[in-house]
């Protein structure tokens, strides 16, 4: 005989365990199932192990979808106040790392002890190293055949996240499903993740491998002023990661190494006010000295004093430092990255409920939907919010 619940929850990361204990409290017999070994994987590696658990200032300007005011109703109803009070009942200490981004102080471990602790006080079971191997429509509710035997639920809720990081347990179990009800999944692509560079830049990235610093990078209708860094196959830090969401194979980033500088002015002055500084020791007081002397390495102007240079060089080095054209060869894909851009279309499910449109027994949450956060704790807010506003409905 098959096993009988309100609410199954295939999914025990963010999404899904926000939603398992929402729906336990509202007194919904529940069940989760995961086919990985541990719940909340993706919390644990999260923020450097630290967990951005949120930002305070989410609102729907740091999300990317094709329907973008989808995001509005569950954001507004469920605030990164809300999650702050969730922390902070559970005594875990948190830090404001960059202004905004709340972190845990020492470990993520606690934010998924803390899911895990409500699901127990819910009533919400979680059931890991289950497969699921079908899951069709049985009158007003499903049927999932799994690993565990066949269960019976009210309602389906579909929390399976991306495509990023497949070690971690990550599937397009969420895509199939979708196509499975005949509803749309957009392209999908690696976002919040490292550039990749070709042979020439590579080699000079890898030998400026763990040298950052403070840019403003521009690509499509991306702008943002935060660190980069240089790795061993490219470039990375929070500005290339950010402008990951915006890139396309082919174009060009553009990079202002300066952004505080006005670099033409002050050669200007600086030819005529200190002609025998040389233009390296002029950028090292503005640069990590590594990135300085490689930089004038690459122009050609190491031992070049500033008094030496002609208009035609300053607007060439001004060029090169504020608008600094890097052509990535790729991304680190899917193995590295921190989301995935695109999932399950959102015109046919309910922003209110997140059950399909006509099928009120299967809904979608989280990342496996086309809702897509900037780096700095949004992506975790959008997994809670879509949780609880999901779980309340049941
Ligand atoms: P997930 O957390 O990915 O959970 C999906 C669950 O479904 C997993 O437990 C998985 O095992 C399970 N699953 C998948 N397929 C199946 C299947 N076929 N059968 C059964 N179970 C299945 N966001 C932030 O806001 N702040 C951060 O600091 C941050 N740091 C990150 C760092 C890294 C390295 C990564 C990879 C992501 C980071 N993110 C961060 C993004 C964030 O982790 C995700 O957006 C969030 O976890 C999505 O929640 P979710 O519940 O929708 O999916």
């Amino acid at each position: 005989m098959a096993q009988t619940y309100d609410v199954v929850v295939i999914g025990a990361g963010a999404a899904g365990l926000m939603c398992a204990l929402t729906a336990g409290y509202e007194g919904r017999r529940v069940l989760v199932l995961d086919h990985a070994n541990k719940a909340g994987k993706k919390i644990l590696m999260s923020g450097g192990g630290r967990c951005n658990f949120t930002n305070l200032a989410t609102g729907p300007e740091h999300f990317f979808s094709a329907n973008p005011h989808f995001c509005i109703s569950a954001l507004k109803r469920y605030t990164p106040g809300h999650f702050v009070e969730l922390v902070e009942r559970h005594g875990i200490e948190h830090v404001e790392k960059a202004p905004g981004q709340l972190f845990c102080a020492d470990s993520a471990k606690p934010i998924v002890s803390m899911l895990l602790t409500e699901c127990e006080w819910a009533g919400a079971e979680v059931r890991l190293k289950t497969r699921i191997t079908s899951l069709e429509r049985r009158g007003e509710g499903m049927r999932l055949e799994t690993s565990s035997g066949a269960i019976d639920a009210g309602a389906v809720v579909i929390a399976t996240g991306g495509l990023s990081i497949p070690t971690m347990g990550a599937t397009g179990f969420g895509y199939d499903i979708a196509r499975q009800f005949g509803l749309g999944v957009t392209d999908t692509r690696a976002a919040l993740v490292p550039f990749t560079l070709t042979s020439q830049w590579r080699e000079r990235a890898a030998s400026l491998a763990g040298v950052s610093c403070s840019v403003t990078v521009e690509v499509g209708e991306g702008r943002y002023r935060e660190p980069m860094l240089f790795t061993h196959r490219g470039v990375s830090g929070p500005a290339m990661l950010q402008a990951s969401s915006h890139w396309q194979p082919g174009m060009a980033l553009s990079i202002d190494l300066l952004p505080d500088i006005d670099v033409a002015g002050e050669l200007a002055t600086l030819r005529h006010e200190a002609p025998k500084r040389h233009v390296s020791t002029w950028l090292g007081e503005r640069l990590p000295k590594r990135l300085a002397q490689a930089w004038c390495e690459w122009q050609g102007v190491t031992e070049k004093p500033l008094g030496a240079l002609s208009k035609r060089e300053v607007s060439r080095l001004d060029g090169e430092l504020k608008r600094w054209q890097l052509k990535p060869a790729g991304t680190e894909g899917w193995r590295t990255a921190e989301v995935t851009l695109g999932g399950v279309e959102t015109q046919a499910i309910s922003s209110k409920t997140f059950a399909v449109e006509g099928l009120p027994a299967l809904r979608f949450i989280g990342e496996a939907l086309d809702v897509t956060g900037q780096l700095g704790g949004f992506n975790f807010q959008w997994a809670w919010a879509s949780g609880v506003a999901c779980g309340q409905s049941m």
